[in-house]
């Protein structure tokens, strides 16, 4: 391998290709676009283009691409090629500032939750260039956003920026009042990690359920699971050694700090973890890694499995999502200071946060609900579906001590005030190892442990950042109007602490105690599934939030709600297709054969000695018999289950149909088959088992 720095965001139109390629003019129009989202010059547009097409052709491209988020969870993108005809027969290579600004694709494949009834069918693409181009192949990709024509936002990216927007103005406003005259820029940085499973593509490919459906629907429990802990950081096997290296290639030429890796809880089971950067890179650059992931797992005969569920009975996957806030001048916002001042600051954003989780833990909430994530959220195996903040016994007993003016320990004599005293010092609290807090402070940033590993971090970050923006906006409003502003801050941290003070929560959160307390004693919400949490995004409270800071209008609102409802409809219907047909065309056949085989060996032994008993073929084939006719009753009504929700008008009333009558219907029909599985002999069985999955790369 060539040295990492030489190779380092090879493919990445990067500042140093900028600097290199733009004359000083057009490197400094850039330069405010991106700093300030100042609109670009048309002819600085066309230098931009020029240079990019020439970077990517000395780099072997034929083709452009307006690369963008739709609400999939997974990017899209429409190929053009350079190509433009010559006068003389001949061609050449073209690319123009306004290709690079604006892209028209047809938008009526992607789900806008209605918008499209109302607007023209077609989307335009807008050049997002607070994010890299990039080389993907032979095609120069750039990021932008997807808009109908209205200019309602149709993906996952538009939001995104305007809450960054929304957060940038609060903090700016709050940080003006601490004095702070230097910083003129604040943004949210995200590191995200994501599991994932790596199995082997001959067993894959066998499955129809993981074909269609990305996780298995059938599967009885193998000898061996995650019960010993033995995959857990263990020693990684040189198959996967292999991939983890060219990954990391991959991935360092699209100048993504691909950082740390490591095996995960369950057998087959990994993560990777790259160096935290601003949200809308790394939102971009996540989406980009699950795709380098399963692109450079087909090269090593593996796939990489990025659903929150591919296997029931060992943990599922999820993305620790690490947020903070920081300056353009380098400070980190959530970081606590030396100086009584910066200790000040530090507690007003860190309260800020605690107040944003419990204002709107619903929508935090609803921001990670799918069909995929609802087995793991609750399961004991992730954070349960009540939203709380672990802060750390130490960190919560300094707010204690802040909210009722009391000294912070015996030791302490004085009382805090803020402004005048500094923090007693407290350490990062280690407690929270068991990693059962769903949004917990590490010292430095918070970490949102309830995302779903194949999800898009935009929404989730959306919401964390206007959510934060909102709490700003609060304060700012009333410390401005402030006549001392140590005692205005004192008072409004109090006030604070005092009413969030009950989503703050440093024990274990797969407690059921725990549970039964946060809803019942707390009043803290706790949405068990999609369709409990969707909902949520048009209630009145969360409108006028997302409303307020611009980063949804209410059109939009209702669009995403359409979406998420039909994205979790339409996941579980597929999944219960997979189940009839593997059932009816797959299982069904192959136990009958067993069975058949079965009473023709014990005919067999009895023509050649009639006194013999065959006791155990008797009892297995009434045993398989049963099973069979439990397997067809099984399937039907599971058929009759997703026929009820056809007959269903309402998207609303079709995704608790589905909750409430499609799956437990699937987990019936599932049962028995799992249970056929243990009595058939493995020849017959047409796919391969759990632990041939499980332990299928060695
Ligand atoms: P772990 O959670 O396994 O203890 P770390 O806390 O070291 O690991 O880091 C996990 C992720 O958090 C990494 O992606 C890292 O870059 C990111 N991270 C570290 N500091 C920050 C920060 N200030 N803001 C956002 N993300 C951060
Ligand atoms: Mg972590």
């Amino acid at each position: 391998m060539a040295n990492i720095p030489d190779f380092f965001g090879s493919m990445v139109f990067d500042e140093r290709v900028m600097k290199a390629r733009l004359s000083a003019k057009v490197y400094h129009s850039l330069k405010q676009t991106i700093r300030r989202g100042e609109r670009l010059d048309p002819e600085v547009a066309d230098a931009v283009a020029d240079a990019m097409r020439d970077w990517a052709v000395e780099k072997g491209a034929t083709h452009f691409t307006h690369w963008f988020q739709p609400m999939t969870d997974i990017t899209a993108e429409k190929h053009d090629s350079f190509i433009s005809p010559a006068p003389d027969g001949g061609v050449i290579l073209e690319f123009s500032g306004k290709e690079l600004i604006q892209g028209e694709p047809d938008a009526s494949s992607f789900p806008s939750g209605g918008l499209r009834a109302t607007f023209e069918a077609r989307g335009y693409t807008a050049w997002d260039p607070t994010s890299y181009a990039f080389l993907k192949g032979k095609t120069l990709c750039i990021p932008t956003a997807f808009c109908a024509y209205g200019g309602e936002a149709l993906d996952q990216k538009t939001p995104l920026l305007r809450s960054m927007e929304a957060i940038n103005k609060q903090a700016m406003r709050v940080l003006r009042l601490f004095g702070n005259e230097s910083v003129s820029h604040v943004t949210t940085s995200v590191g995200p990690e994501q599991e994932y499973f790596l199995i082997d593509k001959s067993v894959y490919e066998k499955r129809r359920d993981l074909i269609y459906t990305g996780r298995t629907l059938f599967g009885a429990k193998p000898p061996k699971g995650q019960e010993l802990d033995d995959h857990y950081f263990g020693a990684i096997k040189p198959r996967v050694q292999a991939y983890m290296d060219e990954l990391n290639e991959e991935l360092w030429k699209l100048g993504i700090y691909a950082k740390t890796e490591h095996n995960e809880v369950a057998p087959s089971q990994h993560e990777l973890a790259p160096i935290y950067t601003t949200t809308n890179l790394a939102t971009d650059q996540n989406q980009l890694t699950m795709e380098v992931m399963q692109k450079v797992a087909a090269k090593h005969d593996l796939v990489c499995l990025l659903h929150e569920k591919p296997f029931a009975g060992v943990n599922g996957s999820g993305k620790h999502n690490n947020w903070s806030i920081a300056t353009d001048t380098g400070v980190n916002l959530l970081s606590p200071g030396e100086t009584p001042h910066e200790n000040a600051q530090f507690l007003l954003f860190l309260v800020a946060v605690v107040q944003a989780v419990d204002e709107y833990q619903e929508l935090l909430r609803t921001a990670v609900a799918t069909a995929g994530n609802d087995h793991r959220l609750g399961g004991n195996e992730a954070p349960p579906a009540v939203v709380s903040v672990f802060l750390g016994d130490e960190l919560t007993a300094i707010l204690e001590s802040l909210e009722t003016d009391t000294p912070y320990s015996a030791a302490e004599k004085t009382v805090v005030k803020l402004g005048v005293h500094a923090l007693p010092r407290f350490a990062r609290d280690m407690t929270d190892r068991n990693r059962t807090s769903p949004f917990a402070f590490t010292g430095n940033k918070f970490e949102f442990r309830m995302v779903g590993s194949s999800q898009s971090i935009a929404t989730v970050n959306t919401i964390l950042n206007t959510a934060v923006a909102e709490s700003l906006r609060q304060y700012a409003d009333e410390l401005e109007g402030a006549n001392n502003f140590n005692d205005a801050l004192h008072t409004l941290i109090q006030k604070t602490i005092t009413a969030h003070k009950r989503i703050i929560f440093n024990g274990n959160g797969y407690d059921e105690a725990w549970i039964r307390e946060a809803t019942e004693k707390r009043g803290l919400s706790e949405l068990r599934t999609t369709p409990d949490c969707i909902p949520s995004l048009i209630k009145k409270k969360n409108v006028e939030l997302l409303t307020r800071h611009g980063v949804f209008t209410e059109n939009e609102l209702h669009s995403r709600y359409e979406i998420m409802l039909e994205n979790y409809s339409k996941a579980i219907m597929i999944e219960a297709e997979t189940m009839t047909e593997m059932a009816r065309r797959e299982i069904l056949p192959a136990v009958t054969a067993f069975t058949a085989e079965t009473a023709e060996n014990a005919g067999k032994k009895k023509a050649l000695a009639p006194t013999l008993g065959c006791t155990y073929e008797t009892k297995l084939v009434e045993r398989l018999s049963g099973l069979t006719d439990c397997i067809a009753d099984k399937t039907a009504a599971l058929e009759r289950a997703m026929l009820a929700v056809r007959e269903t008008d309402e998207s609303v009333n079709e995704a608790f149909t589905i909750r409430d009558v499609v799956l437990p219907r699937m987990a019936e029909l599932r049962a028995v088959c799992d249970e056929a599985e243990t009595v058939t002999a493995s020849d017959y069985w047409p796919f391969p088992t759990y632990g041939e999955l499980l332990f299928s790369v060695r």
